[in-house]
């Protein structure tokens, strides 16, 4: 391919490629923020595990001390029917003990449930810990990766700067200056190839006669989008 159209492919596909890599490095910290995101999330969920044993802990002395009490009462309570007589009386009291009874039972039943339950908490820690590990881990290595990701892309974009300059020493200096213009205004959409006739940019197609100038190597611009051309076999 004649220099200018060379160089003009080169200058477009550079151009884009630098494009393409500052909007990685520019979408860098809001990667990490989302990572950062997931790390606490994982960081809450773990720590939940903890204050949910500690509370399930708290409930179970509690309710074991109102179970000392009920029991407690019970035994005033059956010590006050024996001394009673009178049938109405006894059965009113027999009616306290029994609700009392009923108390107990309940509360023997929710002891028995948190038990259970911390003992399923406390089974889950292992599992919990490699969970809260393997986000950590996961956290770290993003942010090994990532680091060199931006040094690999912050390298590649100083070398297709370098590149770009040598492909665009090609251009002779009248073409320079309209190439200047045009890239300022269309930046990496300031060239289009041109496929049998018709721009890649826009899907006009030209004339046979242009098409074969621009195989020449003639600097041309799209009439329709104004994209500098260069053919593509
Ligand atoms: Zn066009």
């Amino acid at each position: 391919m004649p220099p200018v159209t060379s160089a003009l492919r080169e200058c477009h596909r550079l151009r884009t490629h630098l494009r393409n890599l500052q909007a990685e490095i520019d979408a860098g910290p809001r990667v990490l923020a989302e990572n950062k995101e997931e790390l606490d999330t994982q960081r809450a969920e773990h720590q939940a595990h903890y204050d949910t044993i500690t509370r399930l802990k708290l409930k179970q002395r509690e309710d074991e001390g109102t179970l000392k009490q009920t029991d407690e009462r019970l035994a005033k309570l059956r010590d006050q029917l024996e001394a009673l007589v009178a049938p109405k009386e006894r059965a009113a009291k027999e009616l306290e003990i029994t609700h009392a009874e009923e108390k107990k039972a309940n509360l023997e039943d929710t002891i028995l449930a948190t038990i259970t339950e911390l003992e399923e908490k406390h089974a889950a820690v292992p599992a919990v810990e490699a969970k809260w590990k393997a986000a950590r881990d996961e956290f770290k290595q993003f942010e090994t990766d990532a680091a060199e990701r931006l040094q690999r892309m912050t390298e590649d974009t100083a070398a297709s700067r370098t590149d770009l300059t040598a492909a665009e020493a090609h251009l002779p200096r009248d073409v320079k200056a309209l190439y200047d213009q045009i890239v300022k205004a269309k930046g990496p959409e300031a060239f289009a190839g041109a496929k049998n006739r018709v721009c890649q940019g826009c899907r006009s197609t030209m004339t046979e006669t242009q098409f074969m100038d621009l195989r020449d190597g003639t600097f041309r611009t799209c009439v329709n989008c104004g994209r500098m051309q260069y053919p593509v076999e």
